[in-house]
């Protein structure tokens, strides 16, 4: 019995129990055997992993919320503006399918984060240069906006690809960070 528990040795990182003669964790890749130093620089780099990692689900979390703000817009606009007007035209029909388009993305943001964020950026670019070849001041008009718009969809998407990165070569962080 003595032997079997000589035979181990417990992974310092992730607890996982091994063969002695093992140099790596093959759940964590921890240097079992690595020098203090190996060790730290092991630890420094999965903390610094962890956080980029729950960055992306904060930038995530922000590009939901602005495509459901903008869905919940444009059809609070759509539905106002019925009341004012009374009469059903096609730009109800628009606003309503625009805000429907939105919070379809937003509701994607978990399942396919890459298409939630990638799909509006593509479609809203292809709305934009349609619009200013009809009318060049449409490029400047709520500029503030577009950049906002990009610059969280996009801080959303390259995170993500980055994130992913990170968790393929290394599954065993996925067990360290609760996704909330
Ligand atoms: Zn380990």
């Amino acid at each position: 019995m003595e032997q079997a528990i000589t035979d181990q040795v417990i992974c310092r990182n992730c607890k996982t129990p091994h063969r002695y003669d093992i140099e790596n964790c093959t759940v964590c890749d921890f240097p079992i055997y690595g020098t203090d130093k190996e060790q730290s620089v092991f630890i420094a780099k999965q903390i610094t992993q962890k956080a980029d990692v729950k960055d992306s689900f904060r930038k995530m979390q922000l590009s939901r919320n602005l495509l459901f703000g903008i869905g919940a817009f444009n059809i609070c606009m759509a539905l106002f503006s019925l009341i004012i007007e009374k009469s059903f035209g096609i730009e109800l029909f628009f606003g309503i399918a625009l805000g429907g388009l939105f919070i379809f993305f937003s509701l994607l943001t978990k399942k396919n984060p890459l298409f939630a964020t990638g799909g509006p950026i593509v479609l809203y670019l292809i709305y934009i240069v349609a619009l200013t070849t009809i009318d060049s001041r449409y490029l400047t008009d709520g500029v503030i906006f577009k950049i906002a718009f990009f610059m969280i969809l996009g801080y959303g998407f390259f995170s993500t690809i980055k994130a992913n990165s990170i968790l393929k070569k290394n599954p065993y962080l996925v067990s360290l960070i609760d996704k909330k």
